[in-house]
């Protein structure tokens, strides 16, 4: 593995683009927007900054790392006589498939085809391919740069050999993978979902506000974030999808959405990317239970 390619250079791309490249690989940076490109250089830039504040890498090694960044907006163009495309594009089923249908007729034959989706079944994305035993899930964390774990996701179809070289390629990026199989949420959301529902309808029933709930899981399970600040982080929209796949992919009422999550989402209160969720992201951020007014 020599030469990456990464699609999306949002929130994630940006982050596994910046990792593979400090880790020396090639990477070519994929976005159907220039602006989402330029930004996601400029956020690549700013981490690194702060990690040569941190000391924990010289200006030499920045330099080197943002140089070994290329972005494109052309798809086929940035894939060519690439060993590895890791895909992080919008969380979309239809518009997976379409990369992923177009990355099959571009790529080289030995090209691995890995998704960072969070909740997107490997499987399914893998069927839009003649090459099913090469599509893989590579679930990384945010941030990238810093968060250790990558949740590996294998398919009906992929082989041993390309697991193998997969978690290989994680290891040799200093992160830690961990293989599961290829069910609705895989294993990091099908956990942590619930939990944030319950934290959720925790509150919608009265049972305690929103400072109440996340300093029980603080200070009593150790949790370094409450699960409300938590689901405000990840955005609300994001955790009403992921909910919505387990529901249809389980048909178990146990993952029903709350429906305070579904109000919130509906009145346009995402958690931090809208600057209001459980909390309020705007000026003073003061902590606000806007809970009531949704109810
Ligand atoms: P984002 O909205 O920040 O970025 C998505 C990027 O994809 C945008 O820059 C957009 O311009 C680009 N894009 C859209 N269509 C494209 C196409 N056809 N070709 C190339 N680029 C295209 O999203 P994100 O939060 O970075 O999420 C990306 C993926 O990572 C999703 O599958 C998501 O489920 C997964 N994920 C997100 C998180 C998280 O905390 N945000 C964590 C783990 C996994």
């Amino acid at each position: 593995m020599k030469k990456i390619a990464v699609i999306g250079a949002g929130t994630m791309g940006n982050g596994i683009a910046h990792t593979f490249a400090q880790f020396n690989y090639k990477v070519h940076l994929i976005d159907i927007s220039q602006a989402s490109l330029d930004k996601g250089i400029a956020t690549i830039s700013k981490n690194l900054d702060r990690m040569v504040l941190k000391e924990k890498i010289s200006i030499a090694d920045k330099i080197e790392t943002l140089s070994n960044i290329t972005t494109f907006t052309i798809l086929a163009e940035g894939v060519k006589n690439v060993d590895l495309v890791v895909e992080a594009a919008t969380e979309n089923t239809v518009l997976k498939t379409k990369i992923f249908k177009e990355l099959d007729a571009v790529c080289a034959k030995n090209t691995i085809l890995a998704t960072n989706t969070s909740s997107i079944s490997i499987t399914q994305i893998a069927a839009a391919t003649n090459r099913p035993d090469k599509v893989i899930g590579m679930h990384f964390m945010n941030p990238v740069p810093i968060m250790k774990l990558v949740e590996i996701i294998r398919g009906y179809n992929t082989s041993d050999a390309v697991m193998q070289t997969i978690v290989g390629l994680s290891k040799d990026i200093y992160k830690t993978p961990v293989e599961v199989n290829d069910y609705p949420g895989f294993v990091a959301n099908r956990i942590l979902m619930p939990m944030l529902n319950e934290s959720i309808e925790t509150l919608y029933n009265g049972v305690a506000g929103v400072a109440e709930i996340d300093t029980v899981m603080k200070l009593g399970m150790a949790h370094p974030m409450g699960p409300l600040q938590l689901a405000d982080f990840i955005g609300l929209d994001v955790c009403l999808s992921i909910l919505k796949v387990l529901y249809d992919g389980f048909k178990n009422p146990k993952y029903a959405p709350c429906p305070l999550l579904v109000n919130m989402v509906m009145a346009g209160k995402l958690g931090v990317k809208s600057g209001e969720g459980f909390y309020d992201y705007s000026e003073n951020r003061k902590a606000e239970i806007v809970a009531e007014v949704f109810r």
